[in-house]
């Protein structure tokens, strides 16, 4: 086992670790060392597949506030969410998306030249800034490259961190499997930052790419770090059959209808003001009991399912508008949404709990922190709002 020693070492390189990395690159001066390891390639990380964009309050003089953007956060959380901690998080992400603009982030923008922003529910007024359908895909990429600037960091890439190392109850460093050397390292370190992300392939069914398998949750608790909200799983409502990759809402706010086997557009009982474009959960659970009480398609592997039908809509939406909804369902089941309904059914897709940590991400024992999805401030209460988590992330 090779030993070698770091000031800090970073597990994880979605946007909450690279975020995490570069304010340590532009603060910490060339003495320190870091190590930043993930289990797959550094620009492979999950964060990539955030497509609709980051919450953040940039016009005010439009009409929007951070007690607004709080509000939504809240009230969508189930009134569970720590105000203190939303609070913090719609204070400071304003900031941040300047930031990244300043780094190179391509940002879309509206026709004078400022940063555009898209409403996506729950929110009630356009405050999601996003950069084409790639958001998460250039938050990593600005990130990553701007690191590379700096020489103090080495990278550890597919490379798996497999334990906290514990020494008198502090913290010692981090033991790392190098997955294709096979080699095992011991990083020594007083201050490790774990950026895992969530734990959605402990699901049959989920949006999640398959690196996100826990292993932080996992590692906190081994080390006797608790966690928190754990009980909080968000799924996505329309998530496609049998792959579960996430079909965004642009479907149904373009006038796409959830359908049962017997045709019935069953959000009219559920809730017949919002129909489709009611709350995730709303919808995921309207779904649910249309399958349950055998209103549901017969699907592969136990998979039953509903219908998300776009073929009324115009040719040019269709072809056009969703092509980015149309190639990869062409793809993965060689349907065309031109002519057929689109096999859907909810898939676990955010974990509002995990590592419990402070305003500051300071976990139970000193120099551990725990960012992003794997950290639980208790921003999102029992259902986070869309397009809050890549704010947190980088919060
Ligand atoms: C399809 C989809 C779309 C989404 N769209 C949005 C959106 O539009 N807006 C929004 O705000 N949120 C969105 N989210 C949620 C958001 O993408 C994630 O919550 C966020 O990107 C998590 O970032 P992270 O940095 O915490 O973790 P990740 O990006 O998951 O990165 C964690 C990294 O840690 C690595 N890792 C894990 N375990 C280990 C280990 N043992 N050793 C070494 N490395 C390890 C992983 O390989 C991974 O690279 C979406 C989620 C999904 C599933």
């Amino acid at each position: 086992m090779q030993v070698l020693n770091y000031d800090v070492v970073i597990i994880g390189s979605g946007i909450a670790g690279l975020r995490a990395l570069f304010q340590f690159l532009m603060k910490s001066g060339e003495k320190q060392r870091i190590a930043l390891i993930n289990k797959a390639q550094m620009m492979r990380s999950h964060s990539v597949a955030a497509t609709g964009g980051t919450a953040a309050v940039l016009r005010p003089e439009e009409g929007d506030s951070y007690e607004l953007h709080a509000w939504d956060t809240i009230r969508n959380g189930e009134f569970l969410s720590d105000q203190d901690a939303v609070f913090k998080l719609v204070e400071e992400i304003p900031k941040e998306i300047y930031f990244y603009d300043h780094i190179g982030l391509p940002w879309s923008r509206r026709e004078d030249g400022k940063i555009a922003q898209r409403i996506l529910s729950p929110h009630s007024f356009p405050r999601c800034a996003y950069a084409g359908g790639w958001t998460g895909f250039h938050m990593v990429q600005t990130l990553y490259d701007n690191a590379t600037k700096f020489d103090n960091w080495d990278r550890f890439e597919e490379c798996m961190a497999l334990d906290l190392v514990m020494l008198d109850g502090e913290i010692a460093g981090v033991t790392v499997w190098d997955l294709i050397a096979g080699e095992l390292y011991l990083l020594k370190t007083k201050g490790v930052i774990i950026a895992t992300g969530g734990l959605g392939r402990l699901f049959k069914f989920t949006t999640y790419s398959y690196q996100t398998t826990g292993d932080g949750f996992a590692m906190a608790l081994r080390a006797g770090i608790p966690l928190k909200d754990i009980e909080f799983i968000q799924n996505n409502e329309t998530s496609l059959v049998p792959s579960g990759i996430l079909i965004g809402s642009s479907a149904r706010r373009l006038g796409g209808k959830i359908l049962n086997a017997k045709g019935e557009r069953f959000m009219e009982r559920y809730a017949p003001e919002t129909l489709e474009m009611s709350p995730k959960d709303v919808v995921a659970r309207a779904i649910m009991t249309e399958i349950k009480e055998g209103r549901g398609f017969k699907g592969p592997k136990g998979l039953d399912y509903v219908v998300l039908d776009v073929t009324h809509l115009p040719e040019r939406v269709k072809k056009i508008t969703l092509s980015s909804i149309r190639e990869p369902v062409m793809k993965l089941t060689g349907l065309d949404i031109v002519d057929s309904p689109i096999p859907i059914r909810p898939a676990a897709h955010f974990s509002m709990g995990g590592i419990k940590t402070d305003l500051y991400g300071q976990t139970k024992i000193p120099g551990v922190w725990a960012a992003g999805e794997v950290a639980c401030l208790s921003i999102h209460g029992a259902n986070r709002a869309l397009a809050n988590s890549t704010a947190e992330c980088t919060v």
